[in-house]
């Protein structure tokens, strides 16, 4: 009896960060990882696969399968999915896009994510930057209602989120 106790403990012991992870995984939002320097910017998006294509599982019909490439094209597509004030002269460096599930990799299971990095470089100074146009995004994935994030800056580290029909994510004011 005891055993078994001690036993049922530790499995809700090692079970605990699972659950952790699953409460950060929300269908309809995402979060957003904003790092602001002097000429560079850096985001990183992490999303339930859900809340950008509407399921969560690798593509079965040739539909699914144009679907899944079309959001990894948009997702590649940094410089139109964030709208930068022109005057700042950002230049997308880099992006990076991770989904396991629809990229071939991913195992079956109840939930999956979806992870993009992009770096942009600009010849302004963007360290003083303290909204972020939504609105691409907002219209490339219907399904997602709101945004989580974390901006790094020199100034200092903010939260902020936004909910539609909000399509601009503040912070720092
Ligand atoms: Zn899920």
């Amino acid at each position: 009896m005891h055993a078994a106790r001690l036993l049922m403990l530790l499995a809700l012991c090692t079970a605990a960060p699972l659950h952790a992870a699953e409460a950060a995984h929300q269908h309809g939002s995402a979060r957003l990882e904003l790092v602001v320097e002097a000429h560079s910017l850096s985001l990183a998006l992490d999303a339930p696969q859900d809340s950008l294509l509407g399921h969560e599982r690798a593509p079965r019909t040739a539909a699914e399968q144009q679907a899944a490439q079309a959001l990894l094209a948009t997702l590649k597509a940094g410089a139109t999915l964030w709208r930068l004030p022109p005057a700042l002269q950002c230049q997308l460096r880099s992006a990076e896009v991770d989904a396991p599930m629809l990229q071939g990799g991913g195992r079956p299971g109840e939930h999956a994510d979806v992870e993009a990095r992009w770096q942009f470089d600009c010849r302004a100074r963007v360290d003083g930057l303290r909204q972020l146009d939504l609105g691409p995004l907002l219209d490339a994935f219907p399904r997602l209602q709101q945004l989580q994030a974390q901006v790094a800056a020199p100034a200092g580290q903010y939260q902020a989120s936004a909910k539609r029909p909000q399509r601009l994510l503040a912070w720092g004011r």
